[in-house]
């Protein structure tokens, strides 16, 4: 657990001999528990001191990485039980179970369907994490289809495998991709977590009681093997939200270091709509890791979007840079329309834009990210701040015809604002799917 300032400075010599950089000690105490500097500046530290120091700064849920390249796939380290808190910090993982039971032309198929799975939402792209492969059939079957995933795609991996034999001989093929091993069998669980720690590979540690959970990770760390990542295993939804909650209190509130790692979950559900709901619940309370067998366009958007609203920080809403942007083959006769920095308004109407096929400029507006009422109403959408917009943006460069169309929903600041800019102001449609329309007719 976080250790205090004051907590730190009981632990530090007290003599205030500046070798740290800092006047006192205290001083360094406080700037060490906001994580500003590292214990090794302060060269008097007993043994005993940094061993604590160094235990606490440790993160209560271990960052764990999959995969090796840029995309690598990177989750836990989480802080807190609620975003408003603070914010989740690592998404969760989104990936596809590819049974080696099923025959080339099959694999082909969902691979190219995975291989399109990526989408542009509030100017961020989203995309799947991952591919695991299971092993149904004999080792050689497995490492077929393992090529056959690595010739086709480019996510990250997850071997899933009882067969340690089959383990091996995968990793020979592909243990630089760093992928997550995942062995259920408990007689050679030692064996396969020695090949993961030598291969320098994370591995899934597995059993439906959290104790038995505990002492495994316990006991591993022990033999050096630290990358975990935890499952408790096929379960109704209930115990799995259950499981899921259990192991981030005991990592974030009892300080419980055996189940500070993040958790995988994988939903078998033939009905792809049930599917959807449960791994959305899991990605929802707290996983780290979520495995799927569907692959229809419209599961992954909606869970992509999902994982992307609970990883935003909820105290900064997602912004873009406030200025004019063009859309389309614009000319100095193209409309101007004005809405927020707020990203999911200015997305929304550059896709209302864009559907109408008429060339026009959005200024966006800097308003701290909020949307176009609230923002009105905390008054960060004013005609000052509008006005000022349009000088700073050099909008009046851009159009011959000083006009702007503004939301229908601020109507009432248009008289001020015309005041205050010079400018006509256009009352436009108050919700964004009216400017297709709006502009037709304009
Ligand atoms: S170096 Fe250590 S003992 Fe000296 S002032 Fe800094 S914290 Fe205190």
């Amino acid at each position: 657990m976080a250790l205090s300032g004051l907590d730190i400075y009981k632990l530090l010599p007290k003599t205030n001999c500046k070798e740290c950089g800092f006047a006192t000690c205290l001083a360094f105490a406080m700037q060490l528990a906001k994580k500003a500097v590292t214990i090794d500046k302060c060269p008097y530290l007993s043994k005993e001191a940094k061993k604590i120091l160094e235990e606490s700064s440790l993160p209560a849920i271990r960052l764990v990485a999959i995969g090796s390249q840029e995309n690598k796939l990177e989750v836990g380290n989480e802080t807190v039980l609620f975003r408003h808190e603070e914010k989740f910090h690592h998404p969760c993982g989104l990936g596809f179970i590819i049974d080696d039971s099923l025959d080339n032309t099959e694999i082909k198929n969902r691979l190219t369907q995975i291989s399109k799975l990526e989408f542009e939402r509030v100017g961020q792209k989203l995309n799947p994490n991952l591919i695991a492969i299971r092993q149904k059939g004999i080792a050689k079957r497995f490492l077929e289809v393992i090529n056959l995933v690595l010739k086709n795609s480019v996510l990250n991996l997850v071997l899933i495998s009882d067969d340690v034999s089959g383990l091996q001989q995968a990793l020979e093929i592909c243990k630089d991709k760093k992928p997550l091993i995942y062995h259920t069998g408990a007689e050679n669980f030692t064996q396969v977590s020695q090949i993961a720690r030598d291969a320098q590979c994370p591995l899934v540690v597995y059993s439906a009681s959290l104790d038995k959970l505990s002492d495994l990770t316990a006991k591993l760390n022990k033999e050096g093997v630290t990358d975990l990542i935890l499952d408790t295993g096929k379960k109704s939804i209930s115990e799995k939200v259950w499981d899921l909650t259990q192991i981030r209190r005991a990592a974030l509130k009892k300080s419980d270091r055996t189940l500070g790692y993040p958790v995988l979950t994988i939903v078998e559900n033939k009905d792809p709509y049930q599917e959807v709901i449960e791994a959305a619940t899991y990605i929802t309370k707290y996983a780290g890791i979520v495995l799927i067998e569907g692959t229809r366009d419209w599961q992954a958007l909606a869970l992509l979007t999902l994982r992307q609203n609970i990883y935003t920080d909820p105290q900064k809403p997602l912004q873009i840079e406030p200025k004019v942007y063009p859309v389309g083959q614009t000319t100095d006769k193209s409309p101007l329309l004005v809405t927020t920095n707020f990203s999911l308004s200015y997305y929304t109407v550059l896709g209302e834009v864009e559907a109408s096929k008429i060339p026009s400029y959005i200024l966006s507006v800097d308003t701290e990210g909020m949307s176009v009422l609230t923002a009105w109403a905390a008054e960060k959408f004013t005609p000052e701040k509008i006005s000022d917009s349009l000088s700073k943006s050099g909008a009046k460069d851009m159009v011959s015809h000083k006009r702007i169309i503004i939301p229908g929903y601020v109507a009432v600041i248009s008289g001020d604002l015309e005041d205050r800019s010079g400018w006509q102001v256009i009352v436009g449609p108050k919700e964004a799917a009216g400017i297709p329309s709006f502009l037709k007719n304009l």
